[in-house]
């Protein structure tokens, strides 16, 4: 039964008001999902400037001030803990440029409750931290990778900087950084026809590489430009080129996953764009400022930084959040539909 037609059949709280102010003091939104994983965006600065992600000059970086201190990000991690949320994810921008990441991971893993904290990073500053990292405590790391040759890592990064990340990816694995992940965000006519170079990353050693679909958040919209490859045909090219991979079993997001008879890692597929996952979306999302989303297309945000900065009780920061996520719409498609979004990079939002 897919998500449509399993909501058919749940009236009772899908047909709530989301503003009705009533909602169970658990994390669980009007469709019945339940939310168990934050993912906080550290910055919004970022050593790349990937096309898709962020014009050449950058945008206009929050200052300083109006970003989350090391304290109030603590502090929401054990508030939501008690929420019952026991995954988290640090993102940005690049969260190695922030000067207390180690500290963040060492801390974050110590909370009661939680169980899990991972990082997703570009790999830059990777070789450098990898040891430290594998100390500190995280849990795993995803690797942004779209393209293994170096000119084209120029072309889309606007940085030569493939040779250091591969140093990095390469290092996480000599020490041992529990799961490791390399992410690709899939583009007709760029790298499609580097789906063979991918998969070959997890013949011998058992990471995961995971063809993500192009999302229109980008002030130049390069989605526009007949570069976006759907996760149906990233699956035919993947069956095309591996006729003997076989389905797997992945995480709650990750739409197919695969892996070819005898290799030690997976491959995914994830359909970001396409959002047919939305029934199993267990996410909560906040801004490097702050602010809580309860989806990566919804437009309202809820400010718990200036919550905090006012001298907001824990209790007070549980009521917003359990109330942003109350209000979660159906899916990413209503969400879109239901404003304009005032983002216009993923480094904004926290990819
Ligand atoms: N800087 C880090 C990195 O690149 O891994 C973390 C932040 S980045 C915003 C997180 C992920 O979002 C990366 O894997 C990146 O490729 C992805 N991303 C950014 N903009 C995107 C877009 N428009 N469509 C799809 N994925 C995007
Ligand atoms: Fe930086 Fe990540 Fe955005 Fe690329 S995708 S510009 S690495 S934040």
């Amino acid at each position: 039964m897919n998500w449509n037609e399993k909501m058919g059949n749940r009236t009772n709280l899908s047909s709530a008001s989301p503003d009705a102010g009533i909602y169970p003091r658990i994390l669980i939104d009007r469709f019945g999902r339940t939310f168990n994983y934050l993912r906080i965006a550290l910055n919004e600065m970022c050593n790349l400037r990937c096309i898709y992600c962020m014009p050449e000059g950058g945008i206009p970086f929050k200052p300083k001030n109006e970003i989350m201190t090391t304290e109030e990000i603590l502090r929401i991690v054990t508030v939501v803990s008690e929420l019952g949320v026991n995954k988290i994810r640090f993102t940005g921008g690049e969260p190695l440029l922030r000067k207390d990441i180690v500290k963040l991971i060492e801390n974050t893993s110590m909370i009661s409750g939680i169980d899990s904290v991972h990082m997703t990073t570009n790999g830059v500053l990777l070789n450098r931290f990898a040891e430290t990292l594998q100390r500190s405590g995280l849990s795993g790391i995803n690797i942004s990778i779209d393209t293994l040759n170096p000119e084209k890592y120029i072309q889309i990064t606007r940085r030569d900087e493939v040779v250091r990340v591969l140093e990095g990816l390469e290092a996480a694995k000599t020490v041992g950084i529990p799961s490791i992940k390399v992410n690709a965000v899939a583009l007709r006519g760029f790298n499609d026809n580097e789906i063979v170079e991918f998969v070959e990353l997890t013949k011998n050693y058992p990471l995961t590489v995971r063809f993500i679909e192009l999302m229109p958040f980008d002030a130049h919209q390069i989605w526009k430009t007949g570069k976006f490859f759907s996760s149906e045909h990233i699956q035919k090219e993947l069956k095309d080129h591996f006729p003997k991979i076989k389905i797997t079993d992945g995480t709650a997001t990750e739409h197919s996953v695969f892996q070819v008879p005898d290799y030690a890692g997976k491959v995914a597929v994830i359909p970001s764009y396409s959002r047919n996952l939305c029934g199993n979306c267990n996410r909560i999302r906040i801004t490097a400022d702050g602010k809580i989303r309860n989806c990566l297309y919804a437009h309202n945000e809820f400010n718990l930084r200036d919550l905090m900065r006012s001298g907001g009780t824990e209790d007070e920061m549980k009521e917003l959040i359990l109330s942003a996520m109350w209000k979660k719409l159906f899916d990413g498609w209503t969400a879109q539909r239901s404003g304009s979004n005032s983002r216009k990079s993923m480094t904004q939002i926290g990819g």
